[in-house]
This record gives C-alpha cells, structure tokens and sequence, in this order.
C-alpha cells in the first residue's frame, strides 16, 4: 500500500507537470488505472488511493473485478471479441479499443437490445505496425462518417498505441500524429462523433503523451510494479 501510495502521488507530480507544459489542465487528465497484472485487493487499494478509473484487456477479468470495486469506472481496454460484447456493454464506461465497422455495428446491436448507449474510442493504429491492431489513420473518416447510421453507439474520440519497444521520446511522433488527426476531423461534423478524449500513454511515455494532448493516460506497471 505504501510503495503504491508513493508510486501513485510521483505520477500525479509527473502528470501535473506535463500538464503545465502543454497548456491543460490536470485535473482534466484521467489516470487510468491498467490493473490486468494485479489481484482485487491492489485495486482496491488503488479506490482507497483515490483512483477511480480502472482499466482491464480481457473480459472475464474486468468482469471479475468489476464485481469486486462496482465504484469504480471500468474501461475496456483489449481487443474486442463479439462473442463476449454482451459481458461489458451496459456495464463499461468506456470502451477503448473499437476497431472496425464490423464491431461498431455490434457493439451498437447490443446497446439498442440493453436500450442504453454504447460509448466508444475508435483505436487508430497510428505506428504501423502489423501485429497492432486499430484503423488505419486513412480510414478514420470515412467510419466516422457511418457511425451516423449507429444511434446507440457514440464516439468519443480515439486511442492509440505507440511502438511496443518505444520509450519516452521515441513514441511523441506516434501522439503527435493522433492529436493532428483529430484536431482536423473535428473541423467536420459527424453525427453521433464528440472528439473529445485522447487516449495515448502508458508507464514508459504517459508524460510525453500528456505533452501532446492526451487526456486520459492507461498506467499499470508505473503504479503497480
Ligand atoms: C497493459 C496495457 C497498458 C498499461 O501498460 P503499462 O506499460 O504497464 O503501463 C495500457 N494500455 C493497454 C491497452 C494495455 O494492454
């Protein structure tokens, strides 16, 4: 508990100092607690802590632990499986890795059945690389521009990762090109579409993400490890 309240007050240093740089403010930064690599009572602690937003990559834990800290606010942060979207629609916050039209179209099936609101990040596979996966920065438009078609689903901006081995520095291109691509979609109007989060940093690159926008940061083993 001690070594997390430690772990858990330099990131918020860290994250007010990014803040400062980049001209927001960090009591508009969400601290996404990624807790995928440790048990109950540690996210527990982090609630005691003041977290309130915890992140999972796989249902059956977010499920799990979800049941554990209802308080909390649970984000859905892996890839999607539409076998398993009737686990977390209605019951997530905010889901960060949609991927394609095809899971936009489910996700939106299974919020009008629950008749509630599915809300979404489009993930934007912005480094490249294969084994990532998002929308190609190309294709971000054109989806948005058929989410119109979707009234139970609402995007609210996008998520990204940066280059698996990349630290730091070397992912700011990676933010920086994300921040570009949504500062000029918002010049357009999309139905259903409100631009407003950036999901970009994790331990090794939150600051640098923070710098270039970001608003919602997903940390784990900074504050876990
Ligand atoms: C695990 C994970 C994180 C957190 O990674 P850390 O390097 O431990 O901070 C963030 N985002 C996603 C999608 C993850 O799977």
């Amino acid at each position: 508990m001690e070594r997390l309240r430690q772990n858990f007050i330099t990131i918020q240093q860290k994250v007010e100092k990014a803040a400062r740089k980049s001209g927001s403010r960090a009591e508009d930064i969400t601290l996404l607690a990624v807790t995928k690599t440790v048990d109950i009572e540690t996210t527990q602690q982090a609630y005691q802590l003041g977290i309130r937003d915890f992140g999972e990559n796989r249902t059956r834990e977010l499920n799990r632990k979800q049941a554990a800290l209802p308080a909390g606010r649970w984000h859905m942060i892996g890839r999607l499986q539409s076998n398993k979207l009737k686990d977390i629609i209605g019951r997530v916050h905010l889901i960060h890795s949609l991927d394609s039209w095809h899971m936009a179209e489910e996700i939106d099936k299974r919020a009008r059945y629950l008749e509630t609101e599915a809300a979404v990040l489009l993930q934007v596979n912005i480094s490249g690389e294969e084994q990532k996966t998002g929308v190609e920065p190309a294709d971000v438009a054109t989806l948005l521009d058929s989410l119109g078609q979707l009234l139970s689903l609402r995007l609210y901006g996008f998520m990204t990762m940066a280059p698996l081995a990349s630290v730091g520095e070397e992912s700011r291109p990676v933010f920086a090109e994300l921040y570009n691509l949504r500062e000029k979609l918002k010049e357009q109007f999309f139905a259903n579409v409100e631009l407003k989060y950036l999901s970009m940093g994790m331990s090794q690159d939150y600051e640098v993400a923070i710098e270039e926008g970001a608003n919602i940061v997903r940390i784990g083993s900074a504050l876990f490890g």
